[in-house]
């Protein structure tokens, strides 16, 4: 029997082809294929605008940290021909710009509710529709539901204690506000040391009076070598975009720039492996990372890449002692996500700069004036949350999503997330995410990742409503069979080892569960467009509702 859910005014749903949640890089491609198939779609959004990520992460110093060129969409010739980059790693603002303009220039907002949030998604076996509610009364029914929720958009909140007792002003990195904040000659406390902290206190430092950074654990960061964008890379693009995109969608991340080497670190002599490390920490960004073709796997050969940086921040940071604490010892280099930076280690020169270890001194509370540690107090008028997300499943686990037999999304990953391939789970029909775990996802240039999922679920409805199938759904055994890969393949390298947000590590009480898939956006690819061809297989099909 059907359980129809009615909108808040009394009347039965709307309906449409496909509710799309999310409007970020993901949602607004999504939109722009759904509307070429022919299908009609809604796509719902919780923030004021579309951009997601760049939308919410405003705070100062906020970039890409892939090269522009190939941190964008590249389904649309005419968009990337007319598209112009002024940086080498855009910052948000431009970034929200051209997020805008692709969604002006796909006349992509009329098909999009703002400031709407989705709270539920039920699955009614008896007609295979989706019944999506949103926070304002509205319930629509769908054939297909596509969570493009996004994997670092549910932030981390604070639960420090004494925290609503502080009287100055809080900030959460993801959550930044609209209109810019001036910490001219304040005390600032930031918490955190990873992407969004390098990011926004590199910038800060030169504003406020005094910034106290309150570290836990030391990141890894290299640096960025930011400036206008060279028009030589412009040019080459201009002949070359093609190839390297293709490239891109071929290699292990994602990234046509990091040239792929075969060469391990354990081979080369002590004076050839430097010299491959400098010339990767010239060129900059991720290059590091992929210096050698074992420092993800083997130990030794990982503490070669871990000692060459901590020379180079020796080497910056004048203070002996807090450059033995900036640089990280408990887990291999890389493990953590890498931060690309913008003169990072530089600030702690700075005399208005103090670097306060919080793994020794524990933060024990916030009070009215500022921050208590084991140590001491420290007094600051404004206090910055840079603690990160929820990962991967926090957006997901925030709406009530129900499958086959009113099982729960949230009970069913209650030991960690299962899915096929992370686009769709067994005993959800229907219902695909993008970039979901189990995909290469934020092991890669997101947006390969995100062009990729989204061309896969097309041909996939594509598929359906050319055989007149109505239902489709990940198979159990196929699943089981791809989260062993997953994890099995993440055992191959020193990534578990590590007490990241890739395992859900900084979340208490949340399933220690390595959530990418690291066997490379090429590999993977592959694997998807194999099952494709071979007619969906791992995958139920079925013409029958209820089925
Ligand atoms: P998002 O951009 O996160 O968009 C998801 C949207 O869904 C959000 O707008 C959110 O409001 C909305 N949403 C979620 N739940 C609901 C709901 N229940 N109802 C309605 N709306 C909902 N990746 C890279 O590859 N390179 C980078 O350099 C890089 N830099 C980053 C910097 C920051 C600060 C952060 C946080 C992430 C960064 N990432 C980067 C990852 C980034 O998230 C992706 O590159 C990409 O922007 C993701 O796009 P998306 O559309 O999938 O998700
Ligand atoms: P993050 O990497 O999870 O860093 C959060 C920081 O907060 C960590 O240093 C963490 O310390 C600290 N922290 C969390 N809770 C704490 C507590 N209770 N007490 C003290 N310290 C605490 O989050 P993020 O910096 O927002 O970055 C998330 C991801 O977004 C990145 O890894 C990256 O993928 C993406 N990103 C990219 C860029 C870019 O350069 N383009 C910029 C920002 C974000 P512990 O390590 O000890 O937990």
């Amino acid at each position: 029997m059907s359980r129809q859910a009615l909108n808040s005014t009394g009347e039965a749903p709307s309906a449409c082809d496909v509710v799309i949640v999310g409007a970020g890089f993901s949602g607004l491609y999504l939109l722009h294929r759904m509307r070429g198939l022919g299908l009609t779609a809604r796509v719902f959004e919780a923030g004021a605008g579309v951009g997601g990520t760049w939308y919410w992460n405003r705070y100062p110093g906020a970039r890409v940290d892939i090269e522009s060129q190939e941190y964008s969409y590249s389904f649309s010739e005419e968009l990337q021909d007319e598209w112009r980059w002024t940086e080498r790693y855009a910052a948000q603002p431009e970034l929200l710009d051209y997020l805008n303009h692709v969604a002006d220039r796909f006349d992509l907002r009329r098909d999009i509710a703002f400031e709407t949030r989705v709270v539920s998604a039920v699955f009614d076996e008896a007609t295979a529709q989706w019944q999506v509610s949103t926070d304002r009364g509205e319930v629509v029914s769908a054939r297909f539901c596509v969570m493009a929720t996004g994997c670092l958009s549910a932030p981390n909140e604070p639960t420090f204690p004494g925290l609503e007792s502080f009287r100055g002003p809080t900030y959460h990195t993801g959550r930044w506000p609209h209109e810019p904040v001036d910490f001219s000659g304040k005390r600032v406390g930031i918490i955190g040391t990873g992407s969004s902290a390098i990011q926004s206190m590199t910038e800060i430092a030169g504003q406020a009076g005094h910034l106290y950074v309150f570290q836990r654990t030391p990141n890894y960061s290299v640096p960025a070598h930011n400036g206008p964008i060279d028009p030589a890379v412009v040019a080459d693009w201009k002949v070359n975009g093609a190839t390297y995109r293709q490239a891109a969608r071929l290699s292990a991340a994602g990234i046509a720039a990091i040239k792929p080497t075969e060469q391990l670190a354990l081979d080369a002599s002590e004076e050839e492996r430097r010299a491959v490390y400098e010339d990767r920490w010239a060129q900059g960004g991720f290059a590091v990372g992929a210096a050698f073709a074992d420092i993800s796997i083997d130990p030794a050969a990982n503490a070669t890449a871990a000692a060459f940086v901590a020379d180079k921040i020796r080497g910056i940071v004048k203070d002996p002692q807090v450059a033995e604490l900036l640089i990280p010892r408990d887990y291999p280099f890389g493990t953590k996500r890498l931060c690309v930076d913008t003169g990072y280690y530089e600030i702690f020169n700075r005399p208005n700069v103090t670097l306060v270890d919080v793994a020794s001194a524990p933060i024990e509370a916030i009070t009215p004036t500022g921050l208590r540690t084991a140590a001491g107090e420290f007094e600051v008028d404004a206090l910055i949350f840079a603690i990160g997300f929820d990962a991967m499943t926090g957006a997901l686990g925030r709406i009530d999503i129900r499958g086959r037999g009113g099982l729960a999304l949230k009970e069913k990953w209650a030991d960690g997330p299962r899915t096929y391939l992370g686009l769709m789970s067994a005993g959800f029909p229907n219902l695909f995410m993008v970039t979901g775990p189990g995909s290469p996802s934020v092991l890669s240039n997101m947006i390969v990742s995100i062009e990729q999922h989204v061309d896969w679920i097309t041909d996939c409805i594509e598929h359906l409503n050319g055989r007149q199938l109505a239902v489709m759904e990940a198979t159990a055994e196929a699943e089981d069979a791809w989260v062993a890969h997953v994890n099995e393949v993440a055992d191959t390298t020193l990534y578990p080892q590590a007490s990241s947000w890739y395992l859900g590590a900084n979340i208490p009480g949340k399933p220690r569960v390595f959530m990418p898939y690291v066997g490379g956006v090429g590999p993977y690819r592959e694997k998807c467009d194999e099952v494709a061809s071979r007619g969906y297989e791992g995958f139920a099909l079925s013409s029958v509702a209820g089925d």
